[in-house]
């Protein structure tokens, strides 16, 4: 494991190993996660032998931005990063009253292969290590010059398919001794991997999980997500529910709604006794279509429709403000772009 993925008792143990003094390890903590510095060369209080055992033993995973796209309506940044393996993500800025909230991606690609979404066109290249998504917050807040204080697990990959680096990054930036983003800031959308949000409720995070739910009959979801085959929606209910029984915090339902899919009045009606008495927040998202498929985005009458009925059912919902319209680009379009040579 490279060393900024490490808890600093791990970070202890490795630097023992290497015939190191403990509070190393402290000082070395410390320049990543509170100076955010991601070079050994420049951590000047650690002698030049040992950077040169560090470089030789642990590597860096370097995020390195190679584009940046700002939009000039409200500040939202998009940002491409390149890894070490000359793979590229993306990861958004945005900036609320509340605060600057950064969208994260958990792996490279995604393997789910939901049909409205880009990062998953090409399949799954690979995880994201620990330290790849802490490196995203770590670059913006270095980059904007501000602090970060919300973060969203809601960019390309499936955060539950790479389960255990999501909770070391989670545990790691909300660390007091780290950049210490308070959980309650921290949002995890996931397409509802059943076994996970049940391993997830155990673990008693402050973190709020959100399930990318987008129709609430089987057969409507199996119609734009593939995982819809694998767990039925009352699996995925049943699991929420156990999540509320062990963490009583407001899960988030995320519904992009594709026109003629999934928008209808009826599945309005259908998703309202579906979540009814849960404590549940319904997220509308008008979808973003991408180039490679023709879903189309629904009728703002027909949004505003779905979003009463649901409120006529004292069922929480609010529609998504859409951010940076003028540099839109759909889940993972700028990375598949970029890759394409299609962004200048
Ligand atoms: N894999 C996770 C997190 C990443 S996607 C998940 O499925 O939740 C974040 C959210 O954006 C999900 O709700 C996803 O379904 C949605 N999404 C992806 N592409 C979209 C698009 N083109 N338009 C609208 N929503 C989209």
């Amino acid at each position: 494991m490279d060393l900024m993925s490490m808890t600093l008792e791990e970070m202890n143990n490795a630097l023992a190993a290497m015939g190191e003094k403990k509070f190393r390890a402290k000082q070395i903590y410390e320049w990543f996660h509170v100076k955010l510095v991601s070079d050994y060369n420049e951590m000047t209080n650690l002698s030049k032998d040992l950077r040169n055992k560090l470089i030789a033993e642990y590597p860096i995973m370097h995020v390195k931005e190679v584009k940046r796209f700002v939009s000039e309506i409200d500040g939202t940044m998009k940002f491409l990063f390149e890894l070490n393996d000359g793979n590229v993500i993306e990861s958004v800025m945005m900036k609320y009253k509340h605060g600057n909230s950064v969208c994260i991606s958990s792996q490279v690609g995604c393997r789910m292969g939901c049909k409205f979404c880009a990062s998953t066109l090409d399949g799954l290249i690979r995880n994201l290590t620990p330290s790849e998504m802490l490196l995203q917050v770590y670059e913006i807040q270095k980059a904007i010059g501000e602090r970060v204080s919300n973060i969203v697990v809601m960019g390309s990959g499936e955060p539950f398919d790479n389960f255990d680096n999501l909770i070391r990054f989670i545990e790691l930036v909300s660390d007091e001794n780290g950049l210490n983003i308070s959980q309650r800031n921290i949002t995890v959308s996931t397409c509802g991997i059943v076994e996970k949000i049940r391993e997830f409720a155990d673990l008693k995070l402050q973190v709020t999980l959100a399930i990318s739910i987008h129709a609430p009959t089987d057969s409507y979801r199996q119609s734009l997500m593939p995982v819809a085959y694998r767990y039925t929606v009352a699996e995925i209910i049943e699991a929420c529910k156990y999540y509320l029984e062990v963490n009583n915090r407001r899960i988030t339902f995320e519904y992009s709604l594709v026109k003629g899919a999934n928008d209808s009045e009826e599945l309005a009606k259908e998703l309202s006794h579906l979540l009814k008495g849960m404590l549940a927040h319904v997220n509308l998202i008008p979808v973003n279509p991408i180039k490679e498929r023709d879903y189309e985005q629904s009728d703002s009458s027909h949004i505003a429709q779905f979003k009463n009925v649901l409120e006529k059912n004292n069922i929480n919902v609010t529609i998504r403000r859409e951010m940076g319209r003028d540099i839109a680009a759909a889940c993972g379009q700028l990375r598949r772009d970029y890759k394409q040579g299609g962004t200048s």
